[in-house]
């Protein structure tokens, strides 16, 4: 481990993680499609169960094709540990669980994911959590939302649909000062473009279906773990801190340092919840993440381009994405995401509603799908999809208006997409 912290991003993007596998010598990371692993004795079993020493013991728990994509997130993550599981929503439960309890609640941002403004407005309630909404852009409002019972406070790093960008650094201050957790969801950025932890994050999930698998073939997540959060400092966060009844009695925060949270996610998290990613899902984004950086450097070239010229454009009435010189969050980018703030961005068309309607049924080389982060372009009316289970102010927090669309650009010729757009622009303000 200690050389891949050396090593660049586009070495470890290939290599970290994985070695020739031991019995066979093969170079490409077998897909190891086993329930159960041998073990070598009846010690080893117990030494295995007792987390004494680290082995394979069901693939509920852990896989090694699993986990070497678990292994070459952190590295380019920059994290102590991680874990992965079945979707980013998966991640989302997951990374709450072992800080959480009924009546706690978490303090998140109104720009998020239309899914997870519904998983932490609704669903989460039924497991007797809350989440309070806040502008993450207004520090005092997050302060003020803050109580006795709060015990994380969750964002995402860019956030899609609205070309935003969170102020990762003001609130990683922020949560370090309250004594909380700060969880980053890096889906839209990935690690190439920015790396939460180094703003102060604490724990970073992501849908690794996404950009990271890049083909829009599997739905898996993971949550990274910095390992530099101390969960006994508080009192609050017990799972961690004190003897766990859920794994007979074992202190994690104690027994295993910066490696406490990972190890809790795996011997409880996936052992009670089982969202367990399956090694066919972790064989498909170990293909993809060997790539991330090339393709990440064209979707954000691709990005840029179509957005600067839809903004010049008489037929779009506005275009928000932080790569443009204009969008209010612009001076964030070289801070947050240096190397691009990513290819998702909203267009408003002029003629509103029934313009985005008819913009999308027009498209030929864009999917109109509910997905982001695929090579393909993409592209979605949000408000009536992704977005469509949010009251009206959540929509509009979240930057998804009922008169924007958007667009997820690929890594294809930027010509040929600007030409598609361009004749579908036609066909929709007629
Ligand atoms: C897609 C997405 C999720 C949910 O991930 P799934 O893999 O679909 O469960 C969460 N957050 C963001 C930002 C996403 O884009």
């Amino acid at each position: 481990m200690s050389d891949e912290i050396s090593q660049g991003f586009d070495t470890l993007q290939v290599h970290a993680g994985a070695q020739p596998d031991p019995a066979t010598g093969a170079r490409q990371t077998p897909i190891y499609q086993t329930t159960a692993y041998v073990f070598r004795d009846a010690d080893h079993a117990a030494a295995l169960f007792n987390l004494q020493e680290v082995g394979y013991i069901y693939s509920r728990l852990t896989n090694p094709t699993v986990s070497a994509l678990a292994e070459r997130i952190c590295a380019l993550e920059g994290g102590a540990g991680a874990v992965c599981c079945s979707s980013g929503h998966a991640a989302q439960i997951m990374a709450l669980f072992p800080l959480m309890g009924p009546g706690c609640n978490i303090v998140v941002s109104t720009r998020l994911y239309g899914g997870t403004v519904t998983q932490f407005s609704q669903t989460i309630k039924r497991f007797g959590w809350s989440a309070t909404f806040v502008d993450f852009d207004d520090l005092d409002a997050v302060r003020a939302a803050v109580d006795d019972d709060t015990r994380a406070i969750f964002c995402e790093s860019i956030a899609n649909p609205g070309g935003y960008i969170t102020d990762l650094d003001a609130i990683g201050s922020l949560s370090a000062e309250l004594g909380l957790p700060l969880i980053v969801d890096n889906t839209s950025a990935t690690p190439y473009l920015c790396n939460p932890i180094k703003h102060g994050a604490t724990l970073v999930v992501h849908s690794t279906t996404k950009y990271l698998t890049g083909n829009g073939t599997v739905t898996g997540g993971c949550i990274v773990d910095s390992g530099k959060f101390d969960w006994s400092a508080s009192g609050k966060f017990p799972s961690l801190s004190e003897p766990e009844p859920a794994y007979h009695g074992l202190t994690f925060h104690e027994a295993l340092g910066p490696m406490a949270y990972t190890f809790h996610s795996i011997a409880v998290g996936l052992r009670d919840l089982g969202m367990t990613m399956n090694p066919q899902a972790a064989h498909y984004t170990l293909m993809g993440i060997e790539t991330l950086s090339l393709r990440m450097e064209k979707h954000v070239a691709n990005a840029v381009k179509i957005a600067n010229w839809l903004e010049g454009d008489s037929r779009i009435e506005r275009v928000t994405y932080a790569g443009l010189s204009s969008s209010p969050y612009h001076d964030r980018v070289e801070r947050i995401c240096p190397r691009g703030a990513g290819a998702l961005f909203t267009i408003a068309v002029k003629g509103g509603y029934e313009a985005c309607v008819k913009l999308v049924d027009s498209l030929k080389l864009f999917s109109h799908v509910a997905n982001l982060g695929d090579a393909r372009s993409l592209i979605i009316h949000s408000a009536s999809t992704t977005h469509r289970q949010l009251s009206p102010e959540q929509q509009k927090a979240a930057g998804a208006d009922p008169d924007v669309v958007r667009l997820s650009i690929g890594i294809e010729d930027p010509e040929d997409l600007m030409r598609d757009l361009d004749q579908a622009l036609d066909a929709a303000t007629a």
